[in-house]
């Protein structure tokens, strides 16, 4: 769960308004450290943010002067790592379900290219052949955690070549005369079990002694973070020491040292964001006292879209007495943040935090009920800097193209119009 002060969190608001996501360069930096130093320095680590977590231009500049690669799902995300200056051999694309347009765009603007469908991999031949090095995303169908929606590696997921079609896989690389440098796995399951993570790895080293030209071996993400108080995590530690031995024999084994390559999002920025909203009004009926904020799932989509729960404390009444409430928005749809969430006496104009607001928050809001998006704030030493505006009503129109069409043709009126068909 978020560690960082939220006594300041009141002035921040004041400052900047709200809703307001704002988040820790701090904490960020720790985040990566801890992945930094959990593997062995003798290992070449790579480890790519996946900036689908949360894009501002700040965060993706922050994680490159600590190092950091980066993993894009989209030409956009491509784009926007090129804006930081990450080069591009430092960036791995790895899209799901797009069409050629896209991976040409991206083979132009030379970053790595990560391809997970046998049918794209031939169209990709035909027109690039051996002159484009490529990296395939592998399905080991190892399902690590507990949760469908979240998982990405289970038979009936869409993304990655199965690994039951790598003979499939090996006649078209051969056949076309395809460069493969890297191969990937993303199972997207929490790394609870960290047995269970290694099943699948080790599927995807065994898989490599028979790809011959490989730099680096990428096996995602799946990091877990706290989003409980009490919550159990990744112990990073002790599966850094694990991964690190296993790899350091495959490489012997391999007969040479490949990149081991790591994409965490959540991991890195979850627990450096909150979000702030104030409390509108309570209201109590039949079932519960529901607390309602200046948002929605307009911003915070996460309880909506995943069941996920995310802590939310009171940071203006932090002594009252604590009662139950369930936290809802003001969009018109259901739009619950919790229910039962036990929280110090809710009064009107409060200003409730809520925790895990780094990833999969900003970048997930969008206008529904022609809401603004908020502003984003990051704390560089303790110090709030604003990141990104909030919108206004413009940025509501914007794009928008008003036609004549519609407009009123003339001023004639109903009067007017009952005496000429008179
Ligand atoms: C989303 C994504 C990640 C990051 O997953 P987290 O659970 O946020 O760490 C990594 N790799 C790929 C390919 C992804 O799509």
């Amino acid at each position: 769960m978020t560690r960082f002060p939220l006594h300041n969190a009141p002035q921040w608001v004041e400052e900047f308004g709200s809703p307001l996501y704002v988040y820790d360069a701090q904490t960020i930096s720790a985040q990566y450290q801890r992945i930094a130093n959990a593997f062995d320095p003798n290992i070449s680590l790579g480890i790519h943010y996946a900036c689908k977590a949360l894009n501002n231009i700040n965060v993706l500049k922050l994680l490159r002067s600590l190092g950091a690669g980066l993993d894009a799902v989209s030409i956009g995300e491509v784009r926007l790592g090129l804006r930081a200056g990450f080069a591009p051999e430092e960036i791995l694309f790895s899209p799901n379900g797009v069409g050629m347009q896209e991976i040409r765009e991206a083979a132009q603007l030379g970053v790595q290219i990560n391809i997970d469908n046998l049918e794209t991999l031939e169209e990709f031949a035909n027109e690039f052949g051996n002159s484009v090095p490529v990296c395939v995303r592998i399905n080991p169908h190892i399902m690590a955690g507990g949760n469908a929606k979240i998982s990405v590696g289970h038979i009936d997921s869409k993304f990655g070549i199965s690994i039951h079609q790598v003979r499939h896989l090996h006649r078209i690389v051969n056949t076309m005369g395809l460069h493969v440098h890297g191969l990937h796995m993303h199972t997207g399951s929490d790394i609870l079990d960290i047995d269970a993570f290694m099943r699948g790895a080790t599927l995807l080293m065994d898989l490599a002694h028979d790809f011959k030209e490989l730099s680096y071996i990428d096996f995602g993400s799946g990091f877990k973070v706290g989003y409980r108080p009490d919550e159990n995590t990744t112990d990073i530690e002790q599966f850094g020491a694990k991964m690190s031995e296993r790899f350091r024999d495959f490489c012997m084994e391999y007969g040479r040292d490949l990149k081991l390559i790591f994409e965490p999002g959540k991991f890195l920025v979850s627990e450096s964001g909150i979000f702030l909203t104030t409390v509108n009004s309570t209201k109590t009926t039949p079932s519960t006292v529901f607390a309602q904020v200046n948002s929605g799932f307009n911003h915070f989509p996460r309880p909506m879209l995943y069941d996920a729960y995310h802590h939310i404390e009171n940071v203006t009444n932090p002594d009252g007495e604590p009662r139950i409430y369930t936290v809802v928005g003001y969009i018109c749809e259901t739009d619950t943040f919790g229910y039962d969430l036990k929280i110090a006496e809710v009064r009107n104009g409060d200003v409730l935090a809520f925790h895990n607001a780094g990833a999969y928050c900003s970048t997930m809001a969008s206008n529904y009920n022609s809401r603004v998006r908020p502003a984003e704030v990051m704390l560089i030493n303790g110090q709030p800097q604003l990141i990104k505006a909030r919108e206004e009503f413009e940025d509501l129109m914007h794009g928008q193209i008003e036609l004549d069409a519609f407009e009123p043709k003339n001023e004639t009126t109903l009067e007017e119009l009952m005496m000429t068909e008179g």
